[in-house]
């Protein structure tokens, strides 16, 4: 098998080592990526810090045209990409191809976001002492980007840290997850494409245990990272005076209220709690239901749960595969078979074969069990009743997280309030937690991280105001 060279400075190159990228579904090896050695991370970084000007000079339709570029190439390469994707996550195709897709608009997005980037002028004559003056304002990048990204959309996620950086005229040193580093290796291939000067971008397959240095390194200013709560605010902690933007897990609360439609809320509930096996991070874990509605409630969503497709990722038909690996597999049905020994009751699922864990419902879940009060990433969600909004709303802050709520009500004044009082990045009324739109901001508060995603939102989180004061006019 051919060894999938890693990305230095718009170059590909090989190193030492290699890592072997295993199929979760049933272990077999589909890859094999070359790592960079302590050398070639050193001349990456060093590219990118000597490139910054000239980066922050670029016009913006050789941005834009670059991004288009590698939008247009996933696209052609759509199938082929989505497949690679399945083969190192595991995640069903069906998934694995909207995840392609949501890459090539975010590629789109970040090409259209370029060429409208522009700065301000501020009069200043508002005050008498200014008389003549006019400010400049343009927002400059604060340096080039160390971009850390997870496994569970080793595609997008990659893509949400490359193309604001692309897009604001900053290098980018990127370092994928190691379990999945083929779909991101990929874009270095197409970025390569393009007319982006050298050390514009890397894409290291550093390993966790050697990724310190980059992160510590302060020719990269700037630490994008995607991933789990306990490694981002460790980063956080190592380098305080880098500006560390951190999107972490969350265990994501759907309340069901009495005016909502039942069936289309379970139906949602259901897929959107087991999707790509319930790892992403606003998978819908909690589901408070107004107890009004909760006897009629709670058959539909078993009957929901029950009705996906589990099994191969590759059949076209499958909606829920395995986890990213035993391993993981085993920690959700610990965790289930905890909060089962407290008092919980399985109304679905509950069983474990290899890496798939079964689309799991259960009810009755204590307040102090795992799967209550961390983020399972799995395919798992407790129901539970809850008396009116107040008591629903302070369920759903009940939480150390705070990524995103969905809120199944059709009450205006519900959704506007849910939207000042819910304590999370961002509230989806009439659907799950789940729905993100690549180009809206995006993110958490609390243990789940700072700062804002989106193409609009992460450019701005690149750059800093840069004034010019214009005197005599
Ligand atoms: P992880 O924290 O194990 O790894 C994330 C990345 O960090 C990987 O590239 C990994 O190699 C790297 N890493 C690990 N240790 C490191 C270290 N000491 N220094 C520098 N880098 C290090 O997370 P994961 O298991 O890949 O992803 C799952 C987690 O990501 C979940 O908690 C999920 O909720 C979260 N997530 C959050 C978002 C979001 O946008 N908020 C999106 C997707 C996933």
């Amino acid at each position: 098998m051919d060894v999938t060279p890693f990305w230095l400075a718009g170059r590909p190159a090989t190193g030492d080592e290699q890592l072997t990228v295993t199929h979760p579904y049933d272990g077999r090896v589909v890859g094999t990526a070359a790592v960079p050695t302590p050398e070639q991370v050193e001349q990456a970084v060093a590219a990118a810090d000597a490139v910054r000007r000239e980066a922050a000079a670029l016009p913006l339709h050789v941005r834009a045209e670059a991004l288009a570029h590698v939008s247009a190439r996933l696209s052609e390469r759509a199938e082929e990409v989505a497949r690679l994707i399945t083969g190192e996550n595991g995640k069903p195709l069906l998934w694995a191809r909207g995840e392609v897709n949501r890459a090539i608009a975010t590629f789109r997005f970040a090409a259209e976001e370029a060429r409208r980037w522009s700065g301000t002028t501020q009069r200043l004559d508002t005050d008498p002492a200014a008389n003549g003056r006019m400010a400049y304002v343009t927002r400059v990048p604060k340096g080039p980007v160390l971009g850390i990204s997870p496994f569970n959309f080793p595609l997008n996620l990659a893509a949400h840290k490359i193309a604001p950086a692309i897009a604001v005229g900053t290098p980018i040193v990127l370092k994928p997850a190691p379990a999945t580093p083929l779909s991101a290796l990929l874009l270095g291939e197409l970025l390569a494409e393009t007319d982006l000067p050298e050390g514009m971008f890397s894409v290291l397959t550093v390993p966790n245990d050697r990724a310190g240095g980059l992160v510590e390194d302060p020719r990269l200013p700037i630490v994008s990272f995607t991933g789990s709560v306990p490694v981002g605010w460790s980063i956080r902690d190592q380098v305080p005076r880098k500006h560390v933007t951190l999107e972490l897990g969350g265990n994501g609360a759907a309340v069901v209220l009495s005016d909502s439609d039942l069936d289309w809320a379970a139906t949602r509930i259901g897929l959107f709690s087991n999707y790509q096996a319930g790892q992403s991070c606003i998978a819908v874990q909690r589901v408070f239901v107004d107890r009004s509605v909760y006897d009629a409630f709670v058959p539909k969503l078993v009957e929901s749960v029950n009705g996906l497709v589990t099994g191969d990722p590759w059949d076209e038909k499958t909606q829920v595969g395995p986890l990213v690996s035993q391993d993981a597999a085993e920690r959700v049905e610990a965790w289930v078979d905890e909060a089962v020994a407290a008092g919980a009751t399985v109304l679905a699922g509950g069983t474990r074969d290899g890496a798939a864990y079964a689309p799991t419902v259960l009810a009755d879940v204590p307040a102090d069990a795992k799967i209550s009060r961390q983020e399972v990433f799995g395919p798992v969600l407790m129901v539970q009743p809850v008396d009116g909004v107040d008591d629903a709303f302070a369920r759903v802050n009940d939480s150390t997280f705070g990524l995103q709520a969905g809120i199944f009500t059709r009450n205006l004044d519900v959704a506007f309030r849910a939207h000042r009082e819910l304590e999370v990045g961002g509230v989806v009324i009439g659907d799950v937690p789940s729905y993100r739109a690549d180009q809206m901001p995006y993110g958490g508060v609390k243990d789940s991280g700072v700062g804002r995603e989106g193409l609009h939102s992460a450019m701005t989180d690149y750059t800093e105001e840069k004034v010019m004061v214009l005197t005599g006019l």
